[in-house]
């Protein structure tokens, strides 16, 4: 069976940046699911796997813009301090999980001056050229239940719902 839209797959994966630095892996941990051509996972690495089948190795180079996309001056906004329930945690770096229309965005505090907190809505990876390692270890027929979710139920079990 290969890879092809709406087949799930479970794959291995390494993923550095282009300095060869470790962002993110799999190894010595469960294989990453998901489900072909459904945007569980970046467009640029779907692209890479297509046709592919268990066993193969990829080894893929995706531009920011395949990948989690270019960084967006327009996703850096000054918010007032007085805003934050809990001015302590507004430090250099801290990271605060926000509720959007379009779901939990993640930001990052950039600047603090005064009262003005300067937050980064990019996503950390915004930017990045994504170097990634991919074994391909399954691949299967979706089950009905994944199908209507549109993602992959770890050992039976759905983690939104
Ligand atoms: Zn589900």
């Amino acid at each position: 069976m290969i890879i092809e839209k709406n087949k799930v797959v479970y794959m291995h994966y390494t993923l550095k940046d282009s300095d060869g630095e470790t962002i993110d892996s799999s190894a010595g941990g469960e294989p990453l699911p998901f489900i072909q051509g459904l945007g569980n996972i970046i467009p640029g690495l779907e692209k890479e796997l297509e046709g592919k089948k268990v066993g193969d190795k990829v080894t893929a180079v995706i531009p920011a813009e395949q990948g989690y996309g270019e960084v967006s001056d327009t996703l850096v906004q000054l918010i007032p301090l007085a805003s934050f329930p809990d001015k302590d945690q507004v430090v250099m770096n801290a990271t605060f999980q926000l509720q959007t229309p379009e779901g939990p965005v993640t930001a990052t505090v950039k600047s603090i001056d005064g009262d003005d907190v300067k937050l980064d809505f990019n996503h950390p990876l915004a930017g990045v050229e994504l170097h990634f390692d991919v074994e391909v270890t399954e691949v299967r027929e979706p089950t009905e239940e994944e199908t209507a979710h549109g993602h992959v139920h770890v050992h039976h079990s759905c983690s939104s719902c």
